[in-house]
This record gives structure tokens, C-alpha cells and sequence, in this order.
């Protein structure tokens, strides 16, 4: 498994508890030092346990030599970062391209290659391409395996996940090496129930940017229909209860928040827009979500600044969160990065709290930011109260504890954690989306 990031470290240990050996190849040094003393370099529940557990089995190891590994190896995973190249939407290829010359230069024949990481149309067989340029001679098979796992949920969502999607050179005729591999590999989940999809290499590594740039589009049609009935006086969660409820839709990713951010859904739904444009079918829907959920972040801390009557100078802003969603410490793309250098820029004084992302978000945000070590710290002197990520622990705070620590009375509550009832009740005035807030 190349690459010890999320991806690569979480299908690693699970792929060494269905019973494979696996060997994880990460070449930065600290993350490597870290993950050989059992220290996890990311924050994924139940992670550190599952990867003891598997290792103790002797199932699992990490290692900077890629070499050694791949001469025992049967199958190698390509789990490396495939982040947006810098001033395009394009994917930024040169790990995958750089992984797969070094496969090259040490595979040993019968090898197969999966791309595990997110990669545009086309690149699992660049990868053939490269390896099949420096080695001539070899035979190997290649395979695209696009992981769906989300933060958060990684373990559960690997080992129990709605479908594995398996892109193939061939799918016709007698099971291929490769095929008869993967089913090996992902044996507990293949039989007659089984979640493994086959198809051909273009239309897996397609399914995922697909699959993606669409849950955006699905988050993205909330936050508008939130913006409307804020306007009209609409409550966004009946709305979307009522539309959740019809099965054509379905309940999930309508709740509104402070638009999408992460590892994967900007990027992804830049990547896709990029080659669509590429391919001469340009795709104005995600071209258009992609446009819609930046100007939200801006919207939202215009909003805050109009709340404070138009001179934020004076205003101390306790901030709830600054992940992109609960339960990891990824500050990718977060929301906050957008919303809190517009809200500091402008003056106001920021006191944040995150559990898992302040490491992180300090080398990020503006300087100048108070960094808490509890929700109820940042609360201190507060005029405002700024919710912008849905941790259960924010969610569990009251009126009751937070009223003497603050200084003003006004709750933004971007996640939708709390009862507006409740914070009325307190005498707070509370504001989320999607519902008109009241006076
Ligand atoms: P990451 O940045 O957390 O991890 C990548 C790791 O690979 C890093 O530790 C890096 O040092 C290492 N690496 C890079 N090149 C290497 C090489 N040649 N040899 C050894 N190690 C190398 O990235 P991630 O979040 O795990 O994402 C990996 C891929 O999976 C991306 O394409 C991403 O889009 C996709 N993906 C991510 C998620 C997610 O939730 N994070 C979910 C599904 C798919």
C-alpha cells in the first residue's frame, strides 16, 4: 500500500484484518518514525487499535522501502495524495505518476496495480503506460479501486461499505488474474450478497468523481433552499424532510451548513469539471455548484459582519469548530479558512475552540487568533457565539453554561447542534439556516 495518509493507512489495516499481509509504504520520514512507534499521524477512530491489533497479527507493517516490499508482494495499491495543481482545476498527478515509476523500477512480474487514490478518467492507464515504458518486458495487470470511505467513519465504511467499485482492463471472458485477486483480497465482502462491482477501468475511476461531484450538488441545492426559506419563511428542515422521505432522494446530505470542504469534494468536483471541459463536454451543474458553495463562505461571514451593525471592531466572536465536518482533524478546504480570515480581516477578535483541528488550523488562519482549550474558554467575554462545525461535544453545551461566560447574546448556529427553543428561552437571539431568524 503506497501511501500512509487516510486512505492508504485505514484500506491497509483493513485489508490486513480480511487477511492479506500488508505492507504500508509512506516516504515522509516523521509520518514514518510515527507510524512505526504506533502513533497514529491523523486522528481516525478506532485507527490505532485496528492497526495495533493487525500488526501484533504480524499482518501489518510500515516501511520506506518499496523495493523490498513489492519482491513479496502480489498486489500493490497506489494511496497517494492527488491534491488540485496549483492555479488549475486539474488534478496534480506527479504522486501517482511518481509512485507508479517507482513500481516500475521494482515490480516483479505478474504484478498487479490498483490506483486506489482519486484519479481523473484516464489514469489508470497512464499508469500502465509508464510502467509498461520502463519495463517492456514485464507482465502486470492493472485495476482501479476508487475508495469511498469517509473521515470520520473510515474503519466502518471499509470493512462495511455500500459497494467496492473494481475497474478493469478486461471484463470479458474467464475471470482475469486480477480479477480473481481483488475477489481474494476482498473476500468477506464478495459471495452471493456480494458489494463488489466490476466494469472497465474508465468507468470506475468515473463512478467516483461521479459519485462525489454529485453529493456536493446534493449539499450545495440544500444551502439554496435554506437561503430560500430564510427569505420566504420556509423551515429547511421540514423542506427536506418532506423531500428526504421520497426514496427518488433520500434523507442524506441535506442538511445545511457553511457550504462543503474536506479532501474531497472541492477537489473532486474540480477534477471532474476539468476533464469534462477536457473532453468537450463541459458540466454545468458541478461548474456551477463549485461556483455556488465558494460564494456561500463568503456570504456567511458577510453576514456575520452585517449582524455586528457593519463594525466588527468591537465584537469578540467565540468559534465552534473550524474542521470541515465532525470526528477528524482535517482542515482541508474547511469552511473556516474562508470565513474566519474574512471575519479577522474586518477586525473582529476570534476565540476558537476545535477538539480535534487546532493543531492544524493554527499554521493556516491569520495570527492573531486565541486558540481555547475547551468550547466554554472561547465562550469567555464572547458578543457572539459562531457554530461551524457539529462536534456532539458543542452540541451537548446549554444556554445555562455558556450565558455567564459570554458577554452578548447572539448564537450562529451554522450546524443546526441545538433547540432554538431552548436558546430563545435563555434569552439569546439564536440565528441557523434555513429558517428566518427571529428578533
Ligand atoms: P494523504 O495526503 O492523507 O495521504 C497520502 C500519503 O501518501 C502521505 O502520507 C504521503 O506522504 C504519502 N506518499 C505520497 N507519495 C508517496 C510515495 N511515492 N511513496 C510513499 N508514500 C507516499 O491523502 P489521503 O487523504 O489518504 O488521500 C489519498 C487519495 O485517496 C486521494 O486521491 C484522495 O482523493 C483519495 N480519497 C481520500 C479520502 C479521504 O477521505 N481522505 C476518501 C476517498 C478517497
Amino acid at each position: 500500500m503506497i501511501g500512509g495518509g487516510y486512505v492508504g493507512l485505514v484500506s491497509g489495516a483493513c485489508l490486513a484484518a480480511f487477511g492479506a499481509n500488508v505492507t504500508v509504504i509512506e516516504h515522509d520520514p516523521a509520518r514514518l518514525d510515527r507510524l512505526k512507534t504506533g502513533t497514529m499521524p491523523i486522528y481516525e477512530p478506532g485507527l490505532e487499535e485496528l492497526v495495533a491489533a493487525q500488526r501484533q497479527a504480524g499482518r501489518l507493517a510500515f516501511s520506506g522501502d518499496l523495493a523490498t516490499a513489492l519482491q513479496k508482494s502480489r498486489a500493490v495499491f497506489i494511496a497517494v495524495g492527488t491534491p488540485t495543481r496549483r492555479g488549475s482545476g486539474h488534478a496534480d498527478l506527479s504522486y501517482v505518476h511518481a509512485a507508479a515509476r517507482a513500481i516500475a523500477t521494482h515490480a516483479p512480474d505478474g504484478l498487479l496495480i490498483v490506483t486506489k487514490s482519486t484519479v481523473p478518467v484516464g489514469t489508470g492507464r497512464q499508469v500502465a503506460a509508464i510502467v509498461r515504458q520502463a519495463r517492456p518486458d514485464l507482465t502486470f495487470h492493472i485495476a482501479s479501486n476508487p475508495e469511498f470511505l469517509r473521515e470520520g467513519h473510515a474503519i466502518a465504511d471499509f470493512m462495511q461499505p455500500d459497494r467496492v467499485i473494481i475497474g478493469l482492463e478486461e471484463q470479458l471472458g474467464a475471470p482475469s488474474t486480477a480479477r480473481t485477486l481483488l475477489e481474494t483480497l476482498y473476500a468477506p465482502l464478495s459471495g452471493p450478497e456480494g458489494r463488489l462491482l466490476f466494469m472497465g477501468l474508465e468507468s470506475a475511476e468515473l463512478t467516483k468523481y461521479a459519485a462525489n461531484a454529485f453529493l456536493a450538488m446534493k449539499v450545495t441545492f440544500a444551502n439554496e433552499m435554506a437561503d430560500l426559506c430564510e427569505a420566504t419563511g420556509g423551515q429547511i428542515a421540514d423542506v427536506t424532510r418532506g423531500m428526504g422521505m421520497d426514496p427518488r432522494i433520500g434523507p442524506h446530505f441535506l442538511t445545511p451548513g457553511p457550504g462543503y470542504g474536506g479532501s474531497c469534494f472541492p477537489k473532486d468536483t474540480q477534477a471532474l469539471a476539468t476533464s469534462a471541459r477536457q473532453a468537450g463536454t463541459p458540466t454545468q451543474l458541478i461548474e456551477t455548484t463549485i461556483a455556488a458553495n465558494e460564494a456561500r463562505k463568503r456570504r456567511l461571514a458577510e453576514r456575520i459582519l452585517a449582524l455586528a451593525g457593519g463594525d466588527i471592531t468591537r465584537c469578540t466572536i467565540a468559534v465552534l469548530g473550524l474542521t470541515f465536518k465532525a470526528h477528524t482533524d482535517d482542515m482541508r478546504q474547511a469552511p473556516a479558512l474562508t470565513i474566519l480570515p474574512l471575519l479577522h480581516e474586518a477586525g473582529a477578535t476570534l476565540r476558537a475552540h476545535d477538539p480535534q483541528g487546532m493543531e492544524t488550523a493554527c499554521t493556516l488562519l491569520p495570527k492573531g487568533i486565541t486558540y481555547t482549550a475547551t468550547p466554554l474558554q472561547a465562550a469567555e467575554g464572547a458578543d457572539m457565539l459562531l457554530v461551524l462545525t457539529e462536534w456532539p461535544t458543542f452540541a451537548a453545551l446549554t444556554p445555562g453554561q455558556l450565558a455567564p461566560r459570554m458577554r452578548g447574546r447572539l448564537v450562529l448556529d451554522y450546524r443546526q447542534i441545538w433547540r432554538k427553543d431552548e436558546w430563545l428561552e435563555a434569552g439569546f437571539h439564536y440565528h441557523c439556516l434555513g429558517s428566518a431568524p427571529l428578533p
